[in-house]
């Protein structure tokens, strides 16, 4: 887990984010002591490094050094099923943890480095506009960030799209959520610090020079 911490650590985009404090949260998953976990290869199967079970609330590796994206994945179950109220389904079981595994591996990569991809662009007009306008036409809704599969029962899969109640629960679980506004106010202040007038904002158009919308309407739970 710490891999991914130190792979965002320059930036501020990332931390606005709650990349942190979500690893943060899983690591206290890891060490509570409430998590049983087993290195076994057999219960994992062929496909992935490792496997959580709800039922038996273990965590079961193949080996001891894991897909760090795989395990923050697992870990979200451990948390819903350890330390999270109320009651999940398989399906939304799997909408939190793929979720994270989407939000922190593929679209904050897609916002961060120090400055952000999005700000490194220089103070030029075409190039800021090109990657804000890029980012949104992408990542503006759920069903845009794809799925993953869940199991109803045992060996069935079902593939599923997600849905903003996906990214609303990642972000209640872990503290990390796609946002918009606080992406733009990080972005923001580097450009300002770079003394460059252009700012980004959420809106789907814009009738000011110097501001760059998203160029698209942004979900509610994006924003
Ligand atoms: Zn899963």
């Amino acid at each position: 887990m710490e891999s991914i911490r130190t792979e965002y650590a320059s930036s501020p985009v990332a931390k606005a984010l709650g990349l942190e404090s979500s690893v943060s949260e899983l690591e206290s998953v890891l060490n509570s002591g409430s998590l049983n976990i087993k290195i076994d290869p057999g219960s994992v199967g062929k496909k992935n490094d490792a496997r959580y079970s709800i039922l038996l609330r273990t965590l079961y590796l193949a080996n001891d050094s894991p897909n760090k994206w795989t395990l923050a994945h697992e870990l979200v179950h451990a948390d819903i099923t350890l330390f999270t109220p109320g009651f999940f389904t398989p399906r939304r079981h799997e909408g939190a943890g793929y979720g994270y595994e989407k939000l922190a591996n593929e679209v904050l990569s897609a916002l961060h480095a120090d400055p952000a991809p999005i700000a490194s662009q220089g103070c030029k007009y075409k190039g800021l506009k090109a990657a804000w306008h890029g980012f949104w036409a992408k990542y503006a809704q759920p069903e845009q960030l794809g799925g993953g599969v869940y199991q109803p029962i045992r060996f069935k899969d079902i593939n599923f799209t997600f849905d903003a109640s996906d990214f609303r629960t990642v972000k209640r679980i872990t503290t990390l959520g796609l946002s918009c506004s606080l992406a733009a106010q990080e972005i923001n202040k580097i450009w300002e610090g770079n003394n460059c007038c252009y700012r980004v904002n959420c809106n789907a158009t814009s009738s000011s020079l110097l501001e760059i919308a998203a160029g698209v309407n942004i979900n509610d739970v994006f924003k």
